[in-house]
C-alpha cells in the first residue's frame, strides 16, 4: 500500500527548558541521596509522563505542606512557592530543597526589590497558576495586583499611580504580554517595566519556533500538558501566526487522525515539560500512517543549564 506523503517541520528549539531538567534531576538527586519516598510539593513540572516516571521511583506528589510527613524530605517544584511554605518547612524542622527554576526566583526577587523600595507591584499572568501564586505570595497580601489581560488594566485599582512597577508570568505569550504591558504604560507612564523580560528565554524559544513554522503547515501539533501554560501558549501563538488546526497532544494516542486526512504538512513542537521520548512516539506515529519526511527548522540554539542546590552535591 502505498502511504500518502508528509513533510513534517520539527521545531527547533522544543521540549525540556534548563529549569526543567534541573528539578527533575533534584528528584532523582533526592531519591538517591535519601531514598524513598522523597516527597514533592506539586507536581515537579506540568508533565504526567515525568510525573508517573518519578513516582514509579519512589516519589511522593502531594499538593500541600500538611501532607507531607515531617522526616521525609520534600522538595518544591519548579513553579516557585509561596514565602509562607519554606518558612513552614524551616519551622517543622524538615529537610526541604527548592527546585524553583532560578528564573521564577529572579522574578521574586525583583518582586521584593521593588516592595523594599516601596513600589506596588502589578503581575501579568494566569490567575491560580502556581507560578503566580508563589510569585504574589512573596509579598504580603495586597502588595502584588494580577492583571490577566488588557481590559483588566483598564479596572485596576492601585495605591498611587506613581509608585508601581510591573512583572510577568515567565511561561506566557510573548505579544499578549507586549499588549498588556502597553496598556499598562499607557495607563501609568511611571509604572516601572522589568529591566530585562520577565518571560524566559525558552519560552520566548519556543514561541519564534512554532511562529517561523506555522505559515508552513495544515496543522500543529503541540505536545504538551493541559495545564502546561508555555504549552498552551504555543498552541495559542500556532493559531494567532496562521495555522488554524493547532493542538495540544499529550502523546501519540491523542492525534484525532481524522482531522488531519489530506493534508500534506503538520508541524510538531513541545513545549517546556515534555520529554523527547513523547515527541519521538509522535513522529513514529506519523511514519507508520504517512511517506513521512521531518524536516528540522531551527530559529535559535540553547545552552543554558543550571546546577542542583548544594545540598544535593554534598555527602549525607
Ligand atoms: S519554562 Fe522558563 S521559567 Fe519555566 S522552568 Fe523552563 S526555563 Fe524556567
Amino acid at each position: 500500500m502505498t502511504l500518502p506523503a508528509l513533510t513534517l517541520y520539527l521545531a527547533a528549539p522544543r521540549g525540556f527548558c534548563a529549569g526543567v531538567d534541573r528539578a527533575i534531576r533534584i528528584v532523582e538527586m533526592a531519591l538517591e541521596k535519601w531514598g524513598a519516598p522523597v516527597y514533592v510539593r506539586h507536581e515537579i513540572v506540568h508533565n504526567k509522563f515525568v510525573v508517573d516516571g518519578l513516582r514509579a521511583k519512589g516519589a511522593v506528589f502531594v499538593e500541600e505542606l500538611d501532607d507531607c510527613p515531617v522526616d521525609r524530605p520534600v522538595i518544591f517544584s519548579a513553579h516557585g512557592v509561596p514565602k509562607a511554605v519554606p518558612a513552614e518547612a524551616a519551622r517543622r524542622e524538615m529537610i526541604a530543597v527548592d527546585a524553583t527554576c532560578p528564573l521564577v526566583t529572579k522574578v521574586h526577587n525583583e518582586a521584593q526589590r521593588h516592595f523594599e523600595n516601596g513600589l506596588q507591584l502589578v503581575m501579568i499572568g494566569h490567575a491560580g497558576h502556581p507560578e503566580t501564586v508563589g510569585t504574589m505570595g512573596q509579598l504580603p497580601q495586597g502588595e502584588v495586583l494580577l492583571v490577566e489581560t488588557v481590559a483588566d488594566v483598564a479596572t485596576l485599582d492601585v495605591r498611587d499611580p506613581a509608585r508601581l512597577a510591573f512583572i510577568t508570568q515567565t511561561t506566557l505569550s510573548v505579544d499578549d504580554t507586549a499588549d498588556i504591558a502597553a496598556a499598562l504604560k499607557a495607563r501609568f507612564p511611571h509604572i516601572l517595566a522589568p529591566a530585562h523580560d520577565d518571560i524566559c528565554y525558552a519560552t520566548t524559544n519556543r514561541q519564534a519556533a512554532v511562529k517561523r513554522i506555522s505559515p508552513l503547515i495544515d496543522a500543529l501539533l503541540v505536545i504538551g500538558a493541559p495545564n502546561s501554560s508555555n504549552s498552551r501558549r504555543l498552541v495559542e501563538v500556532g493559531r494567532a501566526a496562521g495555522c488554524a488546526y493547532s493542538q495540544l497532544v499529550q502523546r501519540a494516542t491523542d492525534i484525532d487522525w481524522r482531522a488531519l486526512e489530506g493534508i500534506s504538512a503538520v508541524g510538531i513542537t513541545a513545549g517546556a515539560s515534555a520529554p523527547e521520548v513523547l515527541v519521538n512516539e509522535v513522529i513514529d506515529a506519523f511514519r507508520a500512517r504517512f511517506d513521512t519526511r521531518v524536516e528540522l527548522v531551527e530559529t535559535a540554539q540553547e545552552t543554558v543549564e543550571f546546577k542542583v542546590p548544594r545540598v544535593l552535591r554534598e555527602p549525607v
